[in-house]
């Protein structure tokens, strides 16, 4: 007989036929006469409940079936008699795979905090809340690539060893089979690289969007959507050292087409999460609304499923830097020195307590921040008239912050000259980068969505290594 996937076998009103399920004890309760068996496959939320009628098939089929232990179970599909499940599994015959012994299985049918959770990482895709997550971030993967596919994207792959570190100095993991103790020199006695794997100095990507831009200027629309490295010794809940990006690039787009793009692509994959993944979101939303159970109502979030309505449904503001300082400037946390940053003037960089201030407090929905001053913003940045801002686009979302980092491109290439002068940028290293400008450059734009933030608004949690099976970040790296 073949497996039957549990979602399915859920979803099914034909009683009375024989089925084949698999999978791990999440309980087991019982009397003298009869017990209960929760069995879970991972394919869904819910657990197909297992009766073992000891009178049939003796108490000794019972051996070994414990919390974690996985099972094959042979039996009737029947419709339930008692309330909590619409049908049950009667068993004819018990197969235990795997024990699980019950003085050392970690996970017991109670709640376990999440920290405890990350320490047994390797376990924690068989609780409740990391199905969900996974499930959940399945459905986002594929809604994103459903979204670009539809929309005329082609995917492009790009490099995970780059030997361009441009755009992220000083916060690159270096890739190398030289031997650390004992490192070839060159005449000046510095490490030479010349003798390194690739003939030069690598690094683990930041960012596939130099590349994706060479791929936008002759296929129009692209997107990539890779894995992406930052060795930031940022120990917060909103940072990984490893993460995924979606980065579209787009020929012929300018800012208010690349907000237009932005904006549809978050509505659409918010929407397709409430379409497809309705059980375990509101099982999120549960979870969430038990973990603030403590706070005040004015420290609560939005109810989870409302919270993802109102994406799709309102507009997102959208504002200039210049704007949002003055709004910022004159709010009440600055005035009564509240942030740890205080505004004092037009040029600075915005912190995550003033996007949260702005989206969470100020506006109270997504905010798009455009026209950034160049000094804090990338060197590929399109230049406004004024010369002193950059067509530079942050999505900010409530409970995230930044989201969402892109921009229109300079395709001008004597300011992108002058630009990474200024900025210490060796232009020929970048031969490659500079050709697109030379040859055939037209207005083109793009931006850069941090899959886990995405993730983390959409389930609601709080931290960003509960949203990525193995969360890698300073000191963690044990899965
Ligand atoms: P932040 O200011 O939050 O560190 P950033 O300005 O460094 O972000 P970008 O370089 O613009 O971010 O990257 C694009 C997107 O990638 C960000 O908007 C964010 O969603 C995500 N992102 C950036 N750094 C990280 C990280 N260390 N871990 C997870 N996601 C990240
Ligand atoms: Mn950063």
């Amino acid at each position: 007989m073949k497996r039957a996937i549990i979602k399915n076998l859920l979803q099914q009103d034909e009683f009375n036929q024989k089925v084949l399920v698999k999978g791990w004890v999440r309980n087991r309760r019982g009397s003298k006469n009869v017990a209960f068996i929760a069995l879970n496959d991972g394919s869904c939320l819910n657990n197909i409940q297992i009766v073992v009628d000891f009178s049939k098939l003796g108490e000794e089929v019972m051996e070994g079936v414990s919390v974690g232990a996985s099972l094959s179970v042979e039996g009737m599909l029947t419709e339930s008699a008692g309330g909590g499940q619409k049908m049950e599994v009667v068993a004819d015959k018990i197969e235990v795979l795997g024990v699980a012994d019950p003085e050392k299985y970690p996970l017991q049918p109670k709640k376990h905090s999440l920290e405890f959770l990350r320490d047994i990482a390797h376990l924690r895709f068989r609780t409740n809340t990391f199905g969900a997550i996974t499930r959940v971030r399945h459905a986002m993967i594929f809604a994103i690539h459903k979204f670009f596919n539809d929309n005329g994207f082609y995917n492009i792959h790009t490099p995970i060893i780059t030997a361009s570190d441009a755009e992220g100095a000083g916060e690159m993991f270096q890739v190398s089979t030289l031997d650390f103790k004992n490192p070839p020199l060159n005449e000046e006695g510095e490490i030479d690289y010349k003798q390194d794997f690739f003939g030069r100095k690598t690094n683990l990507t930041v960012s596939g969007q130099l590349e994706a831009e060479l791929a936008a200027l002759a296929m129009g629309q692209v997107y990539t959507f890779g894995p992406t490295f930052r060795a930031e010794n940022s120990n917060t809940t909103r940072h990984l050292a490893e993460f995924w990006m979606i980065e579209p690039e787009v020929a012929f787009n300018d800012l208010n087409d690349n907000m237009d793009l932005a904006e549809s692509m978050l509505k659409f994959v918010t929407q397709y999460a409430l379409d497809n993944c309705m059980d375990d979101l509101l099982f999120l939303s549960k979870r969430l609304k038990d973990e603030e159970k403590g706070k005040k109502a004015n420290e609560q979030s939005m109810e989870l499923i409302e919270k993802l309505k109102s994406i799709v449904d309102n507009d997102f503001v959208r504002l200039t830097y210049t704007e949002a300082i003055d709004i910022l400037r004159n709010s009440k946390p600055n005035k009564k020195k509240k942030f740890d940053y205080i505004i004092e003037g037009w040029g600075a960089d915005l912190q995550s307590e003033h996007e949260r201030y702005l989206v969470e407090k100020h506006f109270k929905k997504p905010v798009i921040l455009i026209d950034y001053p160049a000094e804090i913003k990338a060197f590929y940045m399109k230049m406004n008239d004024d010369g002193k801002t950059v067509r530079a686009m942050d999505i900010l979302f409530p409970g995230i912050g930044e989201i969402v980092g892109g921009s229109q491109r300079e395709e001008r290439l004597d300011v992108l000259q002058a630009k990474m002068k200024a900025m210490n940028i060796p232009e020929e290293e970048m031969w490659w980068f500079m050709d697109t400008r030379r040859f055939g450059s037209v207005p083109h734009s793009g931006f850069g969505l941090g899959f886990e933030r995405l993730i983390l608004f959409i389930t609601g949690m709080n931290n960003i290594r509960d949203v990525i099976p193995f969360p890698r970040a300073p000191k963690q790296a044990e899965f």
